[in-house]
């Protein structure tokens, strides 16, 4: 028998690197998937796709109920989606900044909101995919750096509110993982990044999924904590 047959996750940019690993290693174990994408994927043949803006209060609350409704209970919820707008503060807009803050720690905030009941109720497990920027920051990064700090908070008092109701509340900080969001960094920002990595190699997608289903499958006295996996780096 497979390990979380029965079960059900919703994870958030599912389409997106990190987020295709996490459902393709959950759907594994038996686990049925609700992908939120921002935009339609060309690949969705081992979940079902909603297509929600987590930013939207509203599209995120219908779109919970279609899940329910379709489903019938929720157990793991993986605020997965997130984006970056870099830029040294002198140059960095407001819109860049509001635009990161609510998607990554207000999207993540919503997601929450709209699930929190039945979480409660299943005693399942969030996971909230921050950065290790969010513990050090980095230059051209205040925006996402606050997002991903803003986001380990959450966490930390979301598992002090629900440790008692058994719902498990966790945060990865990844370091510089290879996905569509790294891709576009230029060959020399790259480059400095390695130096900084003491295993000399980036991140895989499915190193970080593996971590995930780690805290959900196994990690079952693990909460309100912020699990790095960076292959060792300093920023
Ligand atoms: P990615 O490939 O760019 O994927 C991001 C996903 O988020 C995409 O599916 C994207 O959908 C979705 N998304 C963006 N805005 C959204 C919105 N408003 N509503 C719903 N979905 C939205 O990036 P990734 O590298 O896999 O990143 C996944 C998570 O890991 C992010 O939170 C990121 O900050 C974090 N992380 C990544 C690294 C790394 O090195 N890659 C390191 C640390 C942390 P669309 O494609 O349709 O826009």
């Amino acid at each position: 028998m497979k390990m979380l047959e029965g079960k059900v996750a919703i994870v958030t940019g599912a389409s997106g690197g990190i987020g295709r690993a996490i459902v393709k290693v959950l759907s594994e174990e038996g686990c049925a998937i609700a992908g939120f994408n921002f935009t339609p994927s060309m690949d969705s043949s081992d979940y079902t796709e909603y297509i929600v803006d987590v930013t939207d209060r509203n599209a995120v609350e219908n779109a919970v109920k279609s899940v329910l409704e379709r489903f019938g209970r929720i157990d793991f919820l993986v605020n997965n989606a997130g984006i970056t707008k870099d830029n040294l503060v002198y140059r960095m807009s407001y819109e860049d900044w509001d635009s990161v803050i609510n998607t990554n720690l207000t999207g993540a905030f919503n997601m929450i909101k709209a699930t929190i009941r039945e979480l409660v109720k299943n005693e399942g497990v969030i996971i909230n995919i921050s950065s290790v920027v969010g513990l050090e920051g980095n230059v051209g990064q205040v925006n996402y750096s606050a997002s991903k700090a803003g986001l380990i908070g959450l966490t930390k008092s979301l598992a002090k509110e629900f440790g008692k109701k058994n719902l498990r509340v966790n945060a990865i900080a990844p370091g510089f993982i290879e996905t569509p969001m790294t891709e576009k960094l230029s060959e020399e920002v790259k480059k400095v990044a390695l130096e900084k990595i003491s295993m000399r190699r980036f991140g895989k997608p499915e190193e970080v999924a593996k971590l995930v289903k780690f805290l959900i499958v196994d990690g079952t006295y693990i909460n309100g904590q912020v699990i790095v996996i960076d292959g060792g780096m300093e920023l």
